[in-house]
């Protein structure tokens, strides 16, 4: 009997030796592969980043002034989040050397002004915004928005191109979507066309427009108010535009083509 029961033991101890050294080895691999992976992309974006310098880029962070945009639990405004995370996004994009174009500072429109009601002084700011950012002849342009839907269970940045103005502003969409999955997560949402929106219908360049989440969704709303969830946004944002413009031809550098347009605010570079 106390043979038996010193072998069973002597096979448990083994048992979880040999078990204790799978876990061990696992979790090696595990963290040599998630550290290489990691590695490799932190290389890859210094690459890519390196590419962001001399290009200019446009950051319109959505709403501002008399316009508050979607409102969020305890008197959280779109304007102040998409401000937030516009602002590290546009320190991470200079210190990278590029020109940055804001559309307007803090919470205060950028340029212009008109007596009429807040509708019509809405869309003046928002004719304005685009009229500066095709008169700086972006290379390529952002607006930043923040969701709300009626019901709180949605969550997840999305982001929004129109391919029939320009096709490459699909592919700058995707990769914008890949770095928020990557670095922010959160979501299992998908690039899509958005072909009626005044930003991307008569932006000059290349444009996307990047929803960072849900303000009705409660969880999310706190996250976007968090400076450090703030600058991992701004940051997969950064990392997307970098991709980006790794992939232009350095001949397009201050000269994406820009097709015709009907529409009398867009300019066509020189
Ligand atoms: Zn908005």
């Amino acid at each position: 009997m106390r043979n038996v029961r010193v072998v069973a033991t002597l096979s448990g101890a083994v048992w979880m030796r040999r078990l204790a050294v799978a876990v061990t080895v696992a979790a090696l691999l595990s963290f040599g592969l998630w550290t290489g992976t990691r590695v490799r992309a932190a290389l890859g974006l210094a690459a890519a980043a390196h590419t962001l310098r001399g290009r200019v880029v446009a950051i319109d962070p959505g709403h501002g002034g008399i316009d508050p945009g979607a409102m969020g639990p305890n008197g959280l405004t779109e304007d102040s989040v998409v401000w937030g995370v516009s602002e590290r996004l546009a320190a991470m994009l200079e210190r990278a050397g590029a020109v940055v174009v804001l559309t307007r500072a803090g919470d205060a429109p950028a340029t212009g002004t008109t007596s009429q009601g807040p509708v019509e002084r809405r869309r003046f700011h928002l004719r304005q915004r685009v009229l500066d950012i095709n008169a700086a002849q972006a290379d390529v342009a952002v607006s930043i928005h923040a969701n709300h839907f009626s019901s709180p269970s949605e969550r997840g940045a999305q982001v929004f191109y129109n391919a029939q103005r320009f096709p490459q502003g699909k592919e700058l969409a995707v990769l914008l979507q890949t770095q928020l999955a990557r670095v922010v997560g959160g979501t299992r949402r998908v690039v899509s066309e958005h072909i009626d929106h005044y930003f991307l219908n008569h932006t000059a360049m290349p444009a996307a427009t990047v929803e960072i989440g849900f303000l009705s969704n409660p969880e999310e709303a706190r996250l976007l108010t968090q400076p450090d969830y703030q600058e991992r946004v701004a940051y997969a944002i950064y990392a997307g535009l970098a991709y980006w413009c790794a992939r232009l031809p350095s001949a397009a550098r201050g000269g994406v083509t820009v097709p015709s347009s009907p529409h009398p605010h867009t300019a066509s570079r020189p």
